[in-house]
């Protein structure tokens, strides 16, 4: 494949950082790739797995001559890192971030750059429930989306220089507004994460009364929940903390929805129930279709999604 990049520098390496290290070396995409990350320890880790080409000491030295520079760090962190780096960007360079939220970090890091930097944020709608610079893989993001949200000014040759890096990393690349992002995003992951979190929380507290049969007997569905409430704690604190309003305005959906299927099951009506979970089956059937899952038990998720 074609470099796209001379030198990448990821700010921050975890799952997302070294999954996108793995991804360009496997596919030639960047000349170098750089990385820096605040703990001692996830960089001599780093620097013992050989997750990217030169891991360095400070963000000055993993920004210098980078042509683009990503911050794959936690959402509510991005404020700060990008203050942290701006002295040190080239002109001309590319930042761009992984965040899960796109509204806070272009509200946060778009202010801190200088006019002849390019600002393009993303978000790789890939990861898995484990975090830190050995859970990385090259093929994370194979026939994943990944979504730009650049603003309505942004340089075109910068946005498509970014969609062909994350096209090369095997990813479908779509565009949208920062806004429109979080609240579809509210939809298909934060909340459902919050609710995994919460069904767990109540399952611990049974798990008291049960004797720990609830861990014992737990069926898939549980199963399922406990994984996506495996998450990275920090990560998901700051999710919610900067997607706040739409979080907010999908969970009142859910638990109007919650109170009617409540109601349908009290009343005995097995008509509504049956309708309700064959319209559900159907969206099942189509996440399937569009390649976003496969249909094997357990969803095939054995670690890795
Ligand atoms: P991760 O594996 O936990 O790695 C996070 C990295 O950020 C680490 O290198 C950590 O440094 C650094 N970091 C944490 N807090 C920091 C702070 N306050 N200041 C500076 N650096 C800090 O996380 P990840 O899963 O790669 O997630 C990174 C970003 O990708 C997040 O914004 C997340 O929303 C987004 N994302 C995650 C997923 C997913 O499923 N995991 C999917 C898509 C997007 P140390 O190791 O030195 O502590």
């Amino acid at each position: 494949m074609t470099r796209v990049y001379q030198r990448v520098a990821l700010i921050g390496l975890g799952l997302i950082a070294g999954s996108m290290a793995l991804a360009m070396r496997r596919n030639g995409l960047a000349g170098e790739v750089t990385g820096y990350a605040r703990s001692a320890a996830t960089r001599d880790t780093a620097r013992r797995i050989g997750l990217v080409d030169r891991v360095c000491d400070s963000v000055a030295e993993a920004v210098a001559g980078a042509d683009l520079v990503v911050l794959c760090v936690p959402v509510g962190a991005m404020g700060a890192v990008a203050a942290e780096i701006a002295p040190y960007l080239a002109p001309g360079a590319t930042v761009s971030d992984v965040g899960s939220v796109k509204g806070s970090v272009m509200a946060e890091v778009g202010p801190l750059l200088r006019a002849d930097v390019h600002f393009v944020p993303g978000h790789p709608l890939a990861g898995t429930e484990h975090s830190g610079p050995e859970s990385g893989f090259a093929t994370l993001f194979i026939n994943r989306w990944c979504i730009l949200t650049p603003d309505a000014g942004a340089d075109r040759a910068a946005v498509d220089r970014l969609a062909a890096l994350w096209r090369g990393m095997g990813a479908n690349v779509s565009e949208m507004d920062a806004d429109h992002h979080d609240l579809v995003l509210a939809v298909t992951s934060h909340t459902p994460h919050l609710i995994a979190y919460t069904m767990v929380g109540v399952a611990d507290d049974l798990a008291r009364v049960t004797d720990s049969e609830v861990i014992k007997y737990s069926a898939a569905g549980f199963r399922d929940f406990t994984r996506i409430a495996a998450s990275d704690p920090t990560m998901w604190r700051d999710v919610f903390l900067t997607n706040k309003d739409a979080t907010l305005e999908i969970l009142g959906r859910f638990t109007e929805e919650l109170f009617v299927l409540q109601r349908a099951i009290r009343s005995g009506d097995g008509a509504y129930l049956f309708d309700y979970f064959t319209r559900t089956r159907a969206i099942r059937r189509g996440i399937i279709e569009a390649g976003q899952d496969t249909a094997a038990p357990d969803f095939g998720r054995t670690g890795k999604v």
